[in-house]
């Protein structure tokens, strides 16, 4: 959306292709995804919206250079460029593989309980000083997933850079043994998109 708004002057025509009904529901719900959508198409006549889409095809010319989108739902999108925002999944893979810890001389502590707890989705659990189910091993930033009281669930992966700085100051005490808490930390996030400033403190 951010990268739609900024070429916008530049552009000819944009095609903003989303899994989503609305632009950013699903962190700010169904009516803000709306507003936020009609600001965008009331204010620039060519960015256009396939929503509840996903892209299948991309077709080239004899230079490989891309020409054409096809979606799931049998759309055709001339083009000339293609941008993918793919989100991101964390490079945690190793940390189950024992024999890579062993190389950096992690287990060889006898106590420890190892590989270290990482989730189905890749996430490290922390505790509130950003230590790991190895305490000796602290994680911070993306990878991290904190406990924290605005989380609903109380536990929340937060992928700001103000909160992986935040996690990384905690993580470097925790290991100086001057523990600082987490818990309490509202994470929060501003953008500009389309001329609408969106400003927002989280409870995930
Ligand atoms: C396109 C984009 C836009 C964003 N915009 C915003 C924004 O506007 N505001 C905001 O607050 N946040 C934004 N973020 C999120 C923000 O960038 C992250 O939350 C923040 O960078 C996380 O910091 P980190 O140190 O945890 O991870 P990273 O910044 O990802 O740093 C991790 C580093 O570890 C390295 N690494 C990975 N695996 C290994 C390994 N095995 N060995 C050695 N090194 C390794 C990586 O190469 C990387 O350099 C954005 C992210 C993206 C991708």
């Amino acid at each position: 959306m951010e990268l739609a708004s900024s070429m916008q002057p530049i552009a000819e025509h944009i095609t903003i292709i989303t899994r989503d009904k609305r632009p950013y529901s699903a962190v700010f719900g169904e009516v803000v995804g709306r507003m936020i959508q009609q600001r965008i198409i009331g204010k620039h006549k060519n960015i256009t919206f396939r929503s509840c889409d996903i892209v299948r095809q991309l077709n080239g010319d004899a230079e490989n250079k891309v020409t054409e989108v096809i979606t799931l739902k049998k759309a055709s999108i001339p083009c000339e460029v293609v941008v993918f925002c793919i989100g991101g999944i964390p490079a945690t893979e190793f940390l189950l593989n024992p024999y890579r810890l062993r190389s950096w001389g992690i287990d060889q502590r006898p106590t420890k309980s190892l590989p270290l707890n990482v989730t189905a989705k890749g996430f490290i659990p922390v505790n509130e000083f950003m230590q790991t189910s190895d305490p000796d091993v602290l994680a911070a930033g993306d990878i991290a997933k904190i406990p924290l009281n605005a989380s609903v669930s109380q536990f929340a992966v937060v992928g700001h850079w103000g909160m992986a700085e935040k996690m990384g100051r905690l993580a470097a005490m925790a290991a100086m043994d001057k523990k600082e808490s987490i818990l309490d930390s509202v994470p929060f996030f501003w953008t500009v998109v389309a001329g609408v400033s969106i400003r927002y403190a989280i409870c995930i």
